[in-house]
């Protein structure tokens, strides 16, 4: 089994929408400090982004723009950020989920445990190993974090799924939800995984029902929160 990744087409294929200026402001949640409407945010900067990607257990760098908005009103910027993307995060989307899927969802998995593919963890090359040589442990503890704070992206996706069937079992399944004991030490760790666990879900129901991930379109509009 390989690593889900965002891929190198992935990339260059955002890099020509941005070079064809077909990113437009229209899907960000309107500015929160002055409430003007998205459509109204003009392009401010293009910045150059890194990501990791694994390429055969390969951690490579590939590098596209980002769009920078901003708001007339207030002149407060904000990112465009591609489906494969995460705020303040190297590694893309896919690898980041899947890898904290993994750690949640088993009963007995350490972060130790959590890197590895088939006995090995995706690696960095011998010749740029400016950085740790593999996926460390530590990151995947992050990523959690992280994924455990997207409340607002939860709980519309939740109304969504509600909407489109109300007889659902997805409630039931976020009520049964358990993160083993032995996972955390605090209250405030334990509700990073529950969150962390309620999107793995909330995702796995929103793909069948829609085809398409929460991080598609919902993510951008509640600002991933
Ligand atoms: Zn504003």
């Amino acid at each position: 089994m390989m690593p889900p990744t965002a891929t190198i087409e992935d990339i260059k294929a955002h890099q020509q929408r941005v070079e064809k200026d077909k990113i437009t402001p229209d899907n960000l949640p309107p500015c929160p400090r002055s409430s003007v409407d998205s459509i109204f945010f003009k392009i401010h900067a293009y910045r150059e982004r890194r990501f990791l990607i694994i390429i055969e257990m390969l951690i490579k760098a590939a590098y596209c723009s980002l769009v920078r908005f901003k708001c007339p009103g207030c002149n407060k910027t904000f990112t465009d950020y591609p489906d494969f993307a995460i705020p303040h995060k190297h590694y893309t989307q896919p690898t980041i989920t899947a890898f904290c899927a993994s750690y949640v969802e088993s009963e007995n998995m350490t972060y130790q445990q959590a890197v590895m593919v088939d006995n090995s963890a995706p690696g960095y090359p011998q010749s740029d190993s400016t950085e740790a040589p593999t996926l460390a442990p530590t990151t995947i503890h992050r990523w959690i974090t992280t994924l455990g704070r997207f409340t607002q992206t939860c709980r519309t996706a939740l109304i969504l799924l509600l909407q489109q069937n109300p007889v659902s079992s997805i409630c039931r399944d976020l009520a049964r939800l358990i993160i083993p004991q032995r996972k955390y030490k605090t209250n405030h760790r334990k509700k990073q995984l529950v969150g962390c666990r309620q999107l793995v879900i909330i995702e796995a129901f929103f793909q069948a029902a829609f085809k398409t991930s929460i991080f598609t379109k919902l993510a951008t509009r509640c600002a991933f929160s």
